[in-house]
Protein backbone atom coordinates (compact mmCIF):
# COMPACT_ATOMS: atom_id res chain seq x y z
CA UNK A 1 0.00 0.00 0.00
CA UNK A 2 1.48 3.20 -0.69
CA UNK A 3 0.87 6.40 2.00
CA UNK A 4 2.94 9.04 -0.41
CA UNK A 5 0.49 9.33 -3.45
CA UNK A 6 2.13 11.04 -6.83
CA UNK A 7 -0.30 13.84 -8.04
CA UNK A 8 -0.79 13.25 -11.95
CA UNK A 9 -0.42 16.87 -12.76
CA UNK A 10 3.15 16.31 -11.43
CA UNK A 11 4.06 13.65 -13.85
CA UNK A 12 4.21 15.66 -16.75
CA UNK A 13 6.87 18.35 -15.03
CA UNK A 14 8.76 14.94 -13.97
CA UNK A 15 8.87 13.98 -17.53
CA UNK A 16 9.92 17.69 -18.73
CA UNK A 17 12.32 18.27 -16.05
CA UNK A 18 12.56 16.57 -12.96
CA UNK A 19 14.03 19.81 -11.37
CA UNK A 20 11.00 21.62 -12.11
CA UNK A 21 8.94 19.04 -10.64
CA UNK A 22 10.77 20.26 -7.72
CA UNK A 23 9.85 23.72 -8.31
CA UNK A 24 6.19 23.34 -9.08
CA UNK A 25 5.72 21.60 -5.86
CA UNK A 26 7.83 24.90 -3.79
CA UNK A 27 5.55 27.65 -5.76
CA UNK A 28 2.25 26.01 -6.39
CA UNK A 29 1.09 27.35 -3.16
CA UNK A 30 1.90 30.68 -4.29
CA UNK A 31 0.04 33.08 -6.52
CA UNK A 32 0.30 31.58 -9.77
CA UNK A 33 0.48 34.82 -11.91
CA UNK A 34 4.03 35.57 -9.91
CA UNK A 35 5.91 32.99 -11.68
CA UNK A 36 3.41 31.23 -14.45
CA UNK A 37 4.13 31.91 -17.81
CA UNK A 38 1.33 33.47 -19.69
CA UNK A 39 0.08 30.57 -21.83
CA UNK A 40 -0.33 28.05 -18.49
CA UNK A 41 -2.24 31.07 -16.75
CA UNK A 42 -4.33 30.44 -19.81
CA UNK A 43 -4.36 26.82 -19.63
CA UNK A 44 -5.38 27.38 -16.07
CA UNK A 45 -8.20 29.52 -16.73
CA UNK A 46 -9.18 26.74 -19.50
CA UNK A 47 -9.89 24.60 -16.46
CA UNK A 48 -12.15 26.97 -14.37
CA UNK A 49 -15.32 25.82 -16.17
CA UNK A 50 -14.53 22.47 -15.00
CA UNK A 51 -13.42 23.58 -11.71
CA UNK A 52 -16.61 25.22 -10.99
CA UNK A 53 -19.14 22.48 -12.42
CA UNK A 54 -19.75 24.64 -15.30
CA UNK A 55 -20.22 22.25 -18.41
CA UNK A 56 -23.00 20.79 -17.64
CA UNK A 57 -25.37 20.12 -14.84
CA UNK A 58 -26.99 16.95 -16.46
CA UNK A 59 -25.60 14.29 -13.97
CA UNK A 60 -24.48 12.22 -16.93
CA UNK A 61 -21.36 13.52 -16.29
CA UNK A 62 -18.73 13.74 -13.74
CA UNK A 63 -16.58 16.53 -13.64
CA UNK A 64 -13.65 17.87 -11.64
CA UNK A 65 -14.23 14.73 -9.31
CA UNK A 66 -11.31 13.88 -7.21
CA UNK A 67 -9.65 10.28 -8.51
CA UNK A 68 -6.71 8.18 -7.47
CA UNK A 69 -5.27 4.72 -7.29
CA UNK A 70 -4.10 3.15 -4.11
CA UNK A 71 -2.61 0.46 -6.34
CA UNK A 72 -0.76 2.67 -8.26
CA UNK A 73 0.01 5.16 -5.52
CA UNK A 74 -1.67 7.82 -7.59
CA UNK A 75 -4.09 11.24 -7.35
CA UNK A 76 -5.32 13.53 -8.98
CA UNK A 77 -8.69 15.01 -10.80
CA UNK A 78 -10.12 13.96 -13.77
CA UNK A 79 -12.05 17.00 -16.35
CA UNK A 80 -14.89 14.88 -17.30
CA UNK A 81 -16.26 11.55 -17.19
CA UNK A 82 -19.39 11.11 -20.05
CA UNK A 83 -21.18 8.00 -17.49
CA UNK A 84 -23.11 6.56 -20.44
CA UNK A 85 -20.47 6.59 -23.59
CA UNK A 86 -17.93 6.25 -20.71
CA UNK A 87 -15.16 8.11 -21.92
CA UNK A 88 -12.57 10.60 -19.96
CA UNK A 89 -11.94 13.56 -21.60
CA UNK A 90 -9.65 16.19 -20.98
CA UNK A 91 -9.90 19.99 -22.20
CA UNK A 92 -6.75 21.95 -22.69
CA UNK A 93 -6.62 25.60 -23.96
CA UNK A 94 -5.37 24.94 -27.61
CA UNK A 95 -3.39 21.68 -28.69
CA UNK A 96 -1.01 22.48 -30.74
CA UNK A 97 0.53 18.56 -30.69
CA UNK A 98 -0.75 15.83 -28.56
CA UNK A 99 2.44 15.11 -26.55
CA UNK A 100 3.33 11.54 -24.39
CA UNK A 101 2.63 13.94 -21.06
CA UNK A 102 -1.33 14.52 -22.29
CA UNK A 103 -1.79 10.55 -22.94
CA UNK A 104 -0.33 9.80 -19.25
CA UNK A 105 -2.10 11.94 -17.54
CA UNK A 106 -5.21 10.98 -19.46
CA UNK A 107 -3.95 6.88 -18.46
CA UNK A 108 -3.25 7.68 -14.75
CA UNK A 109 -6.74 8.95 -14.88
CA UNK A 110 -8.43 6.11 -16.32
CA UNK A 111 -6.62 3.63 -14.18
CA UNK A 112 -7.88 5.94 -11.12
CA UNK A 113 -11.21 6.32 -12.32
CA UNK A 114 -11.16 1.68 -12.92
CA UNK A 115 -10.07 1.45 -9.57
CA UNK A 116 -12.86 3.27 -8.27
CA UNK A 117 -15.10 1.41 -10.14
CA UNK A 118 -16.07 3.46 -13.33
CA UNK A 119 -15.15 1.70 -16.79
CA UNK A 120 -13.54 3.75 -19.39
CA UNK A 121 -13.94 2.29 -22.81
CA UNK A 122 -12.57 5.72 -24.58
CA UNK A 123 -10.47 8.68 -23.79
CA UNK A 124 -10.08 12.06 -25.44
CA UNK A 125 -8.24 15.28 -25.94
CA UNK A 126 -10.65 18.43 -26.57
CA UNK A 127 -8.91 21.80 -27.62
CA UNK A 128 -11.12 24.27 -26.62
CA UNK A 129 -9.67 27.70 -29.01
CA UNK A 130 -10.51 25.18 -32.39
CA UNK A 131 -12.85 23.36 -30.84
CA UNK A 132 -11.45 20.05 -31.85
CA UNK A 133 -11.54 16.90 -30.35
CA UNK A 134 -8.90 14.26 -30.24
CA UNK A 135 -8.87 10.62 -29.21
CA UNK A 136 -6.31 9.26 -27.81
CA UNK A 137 -5.40 5.65 -27.86
CA UNK A 138 -1.62 4.82 -25.13
CA UNK A 139 0.32 2.06 -26.80
CA UNK A 140 2.08 -0.41 -25.00
CA UNK A 141 5.52 1.02 -25.40
CA UNK A 142 3.73 4.28 -24.02
CA UNK A 143 1.99 1.97 -21.03
CA UNK A 144 5.42 0.53 -20.49
CA UNK A 145 7.10 4.13 -20.01
CA UNK A 146 4.29 5.27 -18.12
CA UNK A 147 4.97 2.53 -15.41
CA UNK A 148 8.83 3.33 -15.33
CA UNK A 149 8.00 7.46 -14.56
CA UNK A 150 5.66 6.39 -12.13
CA UNK A 151 8.64 4.26 -10.71
CA UNK A 152 11.10 6.79 -11.45
CA UNK A 153 9.35 9.31 -9.39
CA UNK A 154 9.07 7.14 -6.21
CA UNK A 155 12.70 6.45 -6.61
CA UNK A 156 13.94 9.61 -7.84
CA UNK A 157 17.55 10.99 -6.23
CA UNK A 158 18.24 14.74 -7.01
CA UNK A 159 21.62 14.34 -6.63
CA UNK A 160 22.00 11.91 -9.69
CA UNK A 161 20.78 14.05 -12.16
CA UNK A 162 23.88 14.39 -14.30
CA UNK A 163 22.67 15.99 -17.68
CA UNK A 164 20.80 19.22 -18.28
CA UNK A 165 18.65 19.65 -21.53
CA UNK A 166 19.41 23.29 -22.08
CA UNK A 167 17.01 23.77 -25.12
CA UNK A 168 14.67 23.13 -22.42
CA UNK A 169 16.14 25.11 -19.65
CA UNK A 170 15.41 28.30 -21.73
CA UNK A 171 11.64 27.41 -22.74
CA UNK A 172 10.60 27.03 -19.33
CA UNK A 173 9.02 28.99 -16.45
CA UNK A 174 11.88 28.31 -13.67
CA UNK A 175 14.64 29.36 -15.85
CA UNK A 176 15.18 32.56 -13.90
CA UNK A 177 14.78 30.40 -10.53
CA UNK A 178 16.83 27.36 -11.31
CA UNK A 179 20.30 26.76 -10.77
CA UNK A 180 20.82 22.83 -11.47
S1 LIG B 1 15.61 25.60 -15.78
FE1 LIG B 1 16.24 23.67 -16.74
S2 LIG B 1 16.99 22.36 -15.08
FE2 LIG B 1 15.80 24.04 -14.16
S3 LIG B 1 13.75 23.23 -13.93
FE3 LIG B 1 13.81 24.29 -15.88
S4 LIG B 1 14.32 22.72 -17.40
FE4 LIG B 1 14.83 21.91 -15.38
Amino acid sequence: MYYDYIQISKINDFVFCPFSLYFHSIYESFDGSRYKAAPQVAGKLAHTSIENKEYSTSTRYLQGLEVFSEKYGIIGKIDIYDKKNKILIERKKKIKKIYDGYIYQLFAQKLCLEEMGWQVKKMALYSMDDNKKYPVKITVKQKKKFFQIIDNIKTFDFSCVKTINKAKCASCIYRELCRP
